[in-house]
């Protein structure tokens, strides 16, 4: 099984902080609260685009961030939500959080979409906090931190375009120079059947998976087991890039191994000799070649396209690479067998329950509190306002977290430590 594969970082955006605002009115100091929520932070959203057929996009940018929610304003008004970002995938990526390796999205089919990292919510203003014994509260919280994770992208790479052609006329050679990257290669039972499988780019940015077709056959007749997989492979392998050895060297004949190779397509019974073929003319740097082409167009006719290249010298690529890419935006896949019966879906595995936080002992011996919990609480206070600092102290006391710093033996005047913030243990 060939997968490509990718870890990436996706953050998503920070809710809006609250604000602590009052009414401004006519001979009243301090009118009511006035202060509004932030906005939501934007989600990040993959979703699968059946245009795109490896993750080399992923290669470039690794970082997804999105946007940050609007601070809320005076005269209650709310900040803005930060619309979702939305992260384009292969259809077949697997996506599982890198540190848990659980399996977050399977994500199958396209338009299929799911929230990978969710924004945080807005921090409410201080409009949100009156009571009436605090009906003036100058209390207000800052956005939510949004969700943070790295995740593993996971795609099962199938062969868009096959290689044929007799041996030795070039097609490992053009693999290798056109593909620009060696997917890694997982466990394989038939390590000898392994096809050459490169992925390859074009200069305009779309890429697909191109394969030797005859190292996939030939597995596909010996491998016990392998048959659905190669089905798949075959079925996916839309366009045939037929290469030909325009120096035949050794008294070969182009025109009768082209021949010759489209009759063993055939007897294959796979429906390849439907598949759009490209005609790939290799080895033009040698001499003779430009005759032998001469006489190949005249006996092919012209309803095949050719394409003179020398893979050695890295002749004609860019043109080979854009019809081929352009080939296969428009054939459909050749289907071999039934339709599949597995369900598509998004699994959302349920998160396991964290600890609201914990503590640790520091060589200085000052307490230091860490958790997902806590930290959020603590990004979330407004630090600037002694009755936001007030509240967060409640709030660590109702999480139980000044028993659990006694039980741990702090004192009086103790230093505790809360990402970077410090302040005493008062009993
Ligand atoms: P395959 O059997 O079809 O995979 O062929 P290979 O890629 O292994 O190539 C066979 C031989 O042809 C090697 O010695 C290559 O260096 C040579 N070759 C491949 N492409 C070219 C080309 O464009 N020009 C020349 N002169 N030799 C080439
Ligand atoms: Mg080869």
């Amino acid at each position: 099984m060939f997968v490509d594969q990718v870890k990436i970082y996706v953050k998503g955006g920070d809710g809006g902080n609250g604000m602590v605002a009052f009414r401004r009115e006519k001979y009243v100091p301090k009118g009511g609260p006035a202060g509004g929520d932030g906005g939501k932070g934007a989600d990040v959203v993959f979703e699968v685009d059946e245009g795109l057929r490896t993750l080399m996009d992923f290669r470039y940018q690794r970082h997804f961030k999105a946007p940050r929610g609007e601070n809320g304003m005076s005269k209650n008004q709310h900040g803005k939500n930060a619309p979702e970002m939305v992260v384009k995938v292969p259809p077949g990526t697997v996506v599982m959080d890198a540190n848990t390796k659980e399996v977050i999205a399977d994500l199958t089919e396209h338009g299929q979409r799911a929230v990978i990292a969710k924004g945080g919510r807005g921090g409410r203003g201080n409009t949100r906090f009156a009571t009436p014994s605090n009906p003036a509260p100058e209390i207000c919280e800052k956005g939510e931190p949004g969700q943070e994770r790295e995740v593993i992208l996971e795609l099962k790479l199938l062969a868009d375009v096959g290689l044929v052609g007799f041996p030795s006329v070039g097609k490992s050679t053009l693999l290798s120079v056109v593909s620009a990257a060696k997917p890694k290669i997982a466990e394989y039972h038939f390590t000898t059947l392994v096809p050459n499988l490169g992925m390859v780019e074009t200069e305009d940015g779309r890429s697909f998976v191109m394969a030797d077709l005859p190292g996939l056959i030939e597995g596909a007749h010996q491998g016990v087991g392998l048959g659905h997989q190669f089905l798949r492979h075959i079925e996916r392998t839309r366009v045939i890039v037929h290469v030909i050895d325009m120096a035949a060297m050794e008294g070969r004949d182009p025109y009768e191994d082209y021949v010759t190779i489209n009759q063993e397509l055939k007897e294959y019974n796979l429906r390849l000799t439907e598949r759009p073929q490209i005609i790939v003319a290799n080895k033009m740097d040698m001499p003779g070649a430009e005759e032998n082409l001469a006489t190949f167009k005249e006996k092919v006719g012209n309803d095949v396209p050719i394409f003179p290249i020398s893979a050695l010298t890295r002749q004609g690529l860019r043109d080979l690479l854009f019809a081929i890419a352009d080939k296969l935006e428009e054939t459909p896949e050749f289907p071999l067998h039934e339709e599949e019966t597995g369900v598509h879906r998004v699994v959302y595995k349920h998160e396991q329950p964290k600890p609201e936080f914990t503590i640790t002992r520091d060589s200085d011996g000052s307490f230091v509190l860490s958790g997902e919990k806590i930290e959020k609480l603590f990004k979330m206070t407004d630090f600037s306002r002694d009755e936001s600092v007030r509240r967060f102290a409640r709030q660590m006391r109702a999480m139980g977290v000044d028993e659990a710093l006694r039980q741990k033996g702090a004192q009086d005047g103790d230093t505790v430590r809360l990402l970077d913030y410090e302040f005493e243990f008062i009993e």
